[in-house]
């Protein structure tokens, strides 16, 4: 497809695929549901949770209940209208989208008595809506703690508008393996247990239990119980790189960031580069530009910290950012543009030629990883992806 764009996201869905099988062969004796919330991490949600249900996977799951909406057209358009869809962001005055969620039998969490209340309101005997009953077990976001959830139990039990299917929390410290990592989550196991057995004890029988995401199919066993929620491992990327790397844990990057550059211009040793002109070139140098910015969601935190793949004919190189990031382009250091006897180079590359800021280096030899751009930035591969933003093409391939 032609895109007047000059960057687009490649968007690998066998990367996805081969990542969707491994987390499936981690945890073989548990259901898997796939999570798409904030437009699948940034990559298209409805084309990333038809390919998930292709698959294999048997459930999907999306914070915003407006976005389940659009999962569901798009699953049921595909031929997927058996995949479970759960969702578990409700907004207080969430009337109107719940109710058709629930007559489409969406799944929604509920974290509070008034939720409940409202929940039933929006559902009816016939077709009541699906629970899963969230039980805050330390991290402190949604959900009763133990102490309230007997109450939220006995809300739900009270309308015969609802049915418990499930009980669930989120942990906080699955990823992390220091010694205060690995007693908050021992912590958390035990809460979400005895919110398990207060659910038994009251009369419900048939409920699934889910808690980790993917660190938990990765690296925690004793706390898949019946669902894993899945989210970044399928992704291609890894949970916490300092436990182990995407590509130690065999995961594929799903994600490719490519720009073509715009221009590429020969400044003077000294002149300085961008607002407030935060790198000055050492020598002559070639710089290139890259029609992106903090506008596509490149954080402005890469400035003169991430580096870029540049493919010009069969060379290809690293060039770093260098000054700051504006709105819709940053700049590239591409090289000296004089050799140590003033004899002049060439330049690099030209304009036109492909830049990768991150991807799959098996397509992209040699390219960075989201892991090296949220280093650069000081945040977390999460984030990288998740915000770029919507005004960049996705390119399935
Ligand atoms: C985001 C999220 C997940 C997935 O987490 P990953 O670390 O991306 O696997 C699972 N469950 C809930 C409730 C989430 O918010």
């Amino acid at each position: 497809m032609v895109y007047s764009y000059p960057a687009r996201a490649l968007i690998d869905i066998s990367a996805l695929t081969h990542n969707a099988k491994l987390l499936m062969q981690k945890a073989p004796q548990t259901r898997h549901l796939g999570i798409v919330k904030a437009d699948a991490y940034g990559h298209g949600h409805a084309s990333i949770a038809v390919a998930l249900a292709r698959a294999g996977y048997q459930a999907i799951g999306v914070a915003q209940i407006e976005e389940a909406l659009t999962v569901r057209d798009a699953l049921d358009l595909a031929g997927f209208s058996d995949v479970t869809l759960f969702s578990w962001v409700i907004p207080a005055d969430g009337t109107l989208v719940a109710t058709e969620a629930i007559e489409r039998g969406i799944e929604v969490a509920a974290s509070t008595a008034v939720q409940v209340a409202m929940l039933a309101d929006c559902a009816n005997p016939q077709n009541p809506a699906r629970l899963h009953l969230k039980i805050d077990t330390g991290m402190s976001r949604a959900g009763a703690t133990l102490e309230e959830f007997p109450a939220l139990v006995e809300a739900a039990l009270a309308s015969d508008s609802l049915k418990i299917v499930g009980i669930w929390s989120h942990l906080s410290h699955a990823d992390e393996f220091s010694e205060g990592g690995v007693e908050a989550t021992a912590m958390q196991k035990e809460v979400f247990e005895a919110g398990c057995k207060l659910l038994s004890e009251a009369g419900v029988t048939d409920f699934i239990r889910h808690l980790g995401a993917t660190s938990v199919t990765l690296w925690h066993p004793e706390l898949r119980y019946d669902m894993v929620r899945d989210g970044i491992g399928l992704y291609g990327l890894t949970p916490n790189p300092a436990v182990a790397t995407s590509a130690e844990l065999g995961l594929m990057p799903v994600m490719n960031l490519v720009a073509n550059l715009m221009q590429v211009k020969r400044v003077v040793a000294g002149a300085t580069v961008s607002y407030g002109g935060t790198w000055k070139a050492p020598t002559d140098r070639w710089l290139g530009l890259v029609p992106l910015g903090y506008g596509d969601g490149v954080p402005r935190h890469a400035s003169n910290a991430a580096e870029v793949s540049v493919y010009s004919g069969q060379r290809q190189l690293r060039a770093k950012v260098v000054g700051r990031v504006c709105m819709d382009q940053f700049m590239i250091d591409l090289g000296p543009a004089v050799d140590e006897n003033g004899q002049a180079l060439p330049p690099p590359a030209v304009a036109g030629d492909a830049t990768v800021l991150f991807g799959n280096p098996l397509k992209f030899p040699n390219c960075p990883s989201v892991d090296d751009w949220a280093k650069a930035c000081n945040t977390i591969n999460y984030e990288i992806v998740t915000r770029l933003g919507s005004r960049v093409p996705r390119e399935y391939v």
